[in-house]
């Protein structure tokens, strides 16, 4: 069985390529960017032209898809990667399987309804195609002869212009390696009260995260720093959810961390139910007393 990994981050393609192997005997990986080296029996590099978007790839990835004819295909979850793999799977007359937690011969588990249940779904065509979250091959160790190949890039028929870009203010740590994650939601009241926040994540060694009301509310935080269903699904070894209700669509993005503290002031709140730690108290007194005790 051969396997095809889909990835523009050097991390993920290791990861992905590694899970790759434990289905296929042969895995070929694409990349959009980072190429890591021994991942992979063959890895075909789309560098995309100046002038074009990466979704454009699209057209490229199906050429390498049609050339290599794999029976699994694995994708990073980014927006660009999903944006290509749906296309290469309507291409294969194929559904993708999205956000899948672990990959087995017998299907794929996944969260839906925001988190309220549990799933396993199984490809039923010629071809399966996943996208898998950070850390569903943690265990699985990668390994390939690595025989790089630049990809011929294929012009799409209706490509997308690009008009403008500007660079964004990056949200601090890389959320998906931090082993802490310190996150604020609405019982910040002020943006200058992140600062709290941010404080007890640098004293922590970790990152700062937010649900997403602190995102698409306010724009306090960059939109690529929001935890849950339709954000970051994070599995860090400590999540220290600040001012945080608990709502599912948030504690599905980090109920799989290795401890979930809970500060709120409201003891009622379902947070309290789905954490390891709680604390009831006011964010105003806890968290600057918790960093100067730190
Ligand atoms: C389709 C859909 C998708 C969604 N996807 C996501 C998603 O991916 N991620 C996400 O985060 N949300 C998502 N949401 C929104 C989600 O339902 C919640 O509205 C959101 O997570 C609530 O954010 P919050 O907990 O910060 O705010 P709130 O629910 O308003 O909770 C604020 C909490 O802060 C506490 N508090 C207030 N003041 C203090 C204080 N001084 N000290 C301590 N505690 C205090 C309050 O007691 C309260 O529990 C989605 C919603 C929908 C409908």
């Amino acid at each position: 069985m051969k396997a095809l990994v889909i990835a523009e981050h050097g991390d993920a393609a290791r990861e992905l390529c590694a899970g790759a192997r434990t289905l296929a005997d042969e895995v070929v990986l694409v990349t959009l960017g980072e190429t890591p080296e021994g991942v992979s029996d063959k890895t075909v590099v789309v560098t995309v032209p100046e002038g074009a978007v990466a979704d454009d790839a699209a057209a490229t990835v199906v050429a390498v898809f049609d050339a290599e004819q794999p029976q699994v295909v694995l994708a990073e979850p980014t927006r660009h990667v999903k944006s290509i793999v749906g296309r290469v799977a309507a291409h294969a007359d194929a559904a993708v399987i999205t956000d899948a937690s672990a990959i087995t011969a017998d299907g794929a588990e996944s969260l839906y309804f925001g988190g309220v249940g549990e799933r396993v779904q199984k490809a039923v065509g010629a071809v399966a195609f996943y996208t898998a979250a950070p850390g569903t091959f943690a265990e699985a160790v990668p390994s390939g002869a690595g025989v790089v190949e630049e990809a011929a890039w294929v012009a799409p028929a209706k490509p997308l212009r690009l008009k403008s870009s500007r660079v964004r203010e990056k949200g601090g740590a890389d959320l998906f390696k931090a082993d802490v994650v310190v996150a604020a939601g609405r019982g910040f009241t002020e943006e200058s009260q992140l600062d709290w926040a941010r404080d007890l994540a640098d004293k922590l060694g970790g990152g700062l995260a937010c649900s997403r009301p602190l995102t698409e509310g306010v724009d306090w935080m960059p939109q690529s720093t929001y935890v849950g269903v339709s954000g970051l699904m994070l599995t860090p070894k400590v999540y220290v959810a600040c001012g945080i209700s608990g709502q599912m669509q948030h504690m599905v993005g980090c109920n799989r961390s290795g401890a979930v503290f809970a500060i709120n002031k409201d003891k009622n709140a379902p947070v309290f139910k789905q954490c390891d730690y709680g604390l009831v108290g006011d964010i105003a007194d806890v968290l600057p007393a918790l960093t100067a005790a730190l």
